[in-house]
């Protein structure tokens, strides 16, 4: 079971993603909950301001720190010096696999959504544990950074998609990006499934798989095969590309 506080401005953007499929069905499983935190219910002012003008001059508008400490300990309580608290920034540390993995280990995780130029930086520096970053692009929020967290996360959770083996096939699962998927018919428009597929002969699909895998990994992300967990036959198919050239498709 995992746990998500999420602090924002506006709660309602998470509400469609979490109604739908895999998130949906994760709650209705109880492997998931997500709790949604307005910041602007932790002013303290009458007007219940949450963002206010640079120190320094220069244009846009910060997140107050005040509205946001006071949310984070007044949900997280008792809680607080365990659970991970996650700035969503373009600053962070990159979002991938392996950082979804780690994170689905935990009971509960908090994500801090920022808007408009940002938030105090005395979050980052004095509450937030973590900083995490989708991409090399800039968002007008974080909300839509957590909810690619909460995403990635859920499906690794047990139990939560309907094949177990799914996540360790994945794409980024093992370091290569998956093989592609057909469904049918074998034949349309005239153009075939590849014959392997239907043979029915498990260990030649397997074969076509990893290879099909590594073929797109060394056309499309070469950076990756670096990291990825080869074994013998991969090198040596591998070493085969490099040589032809990754010609026969599936790239
Ligand atoms: N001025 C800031 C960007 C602010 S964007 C800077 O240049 O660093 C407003 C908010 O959107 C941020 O506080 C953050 O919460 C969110 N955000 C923007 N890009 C993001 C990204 N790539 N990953 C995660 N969150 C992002």
């Amino acid at each position: 079971m995992l746990h998500f506080d999420v602090f924002t401005l506006f709660p309602t953007i998470f509400a469609s993603p979490l109604q739908e499929s895999i998130l949906k069905r994760a709650q209705e499983m109880g492997r998931l909950s997500v709790a949604l935190h307005d910041i602007r219910d932790y002013t303290t002012d009458k007007h219940h301001i949450t963002d206010d003008y640079p120190y320094g001059g220069g244009g846009g508008m910060v997140m107050k720190p005040e509205p946001i400490f006071a949310a984070v300990e007044a949900v997280l309580a008792e809680a607080l010096p365990e659970t991970p608290v996650i700035l969503l920034s373009p600053q962070g540390r990159l979002f991938n696999q392996a950082a979804a993995r780690e994170l689905a280990e935990h009971q509960r995780l908090a994500l801090i959504c920022g808007r408009y130029e940002g938030v105090d930086e005395r979050v980052r520096q004095f509450l937030a544990t973590d900083e995490i970053s989708i991409g090399d692009y800039v968002l007008s929020g974080g909300e839509l950074g957590a909810m690619v967290v909460v995403d990635a996360v859920t499906r690794l959770l047990p139990g939560v998609l309907g094949d177990p083996g799914a996540p360790f096939e994945d794409s980024h699962a093992d370091g290569l990006l998956e093989y592609p998927h057909y469904t049918r018919p074998a034949e349309y428009r005239g153009y075939k499934v590849p014959s392997v597929l239907l043979s029915g002969h498990h260990a030649e699909v397997t074969r076509w798989r990893r290879q099909a895998s590594l073929r797109r990994t060394f056309l499309r992300r070469p950076d990756l095969l670096a990291r990825a967990r080869l074994s013998e036959a991969d090198r040596v198919f591998l070493r085969q590309l490099e040589e032809v050239g990754a010609q026969g498709g599936g790239g």
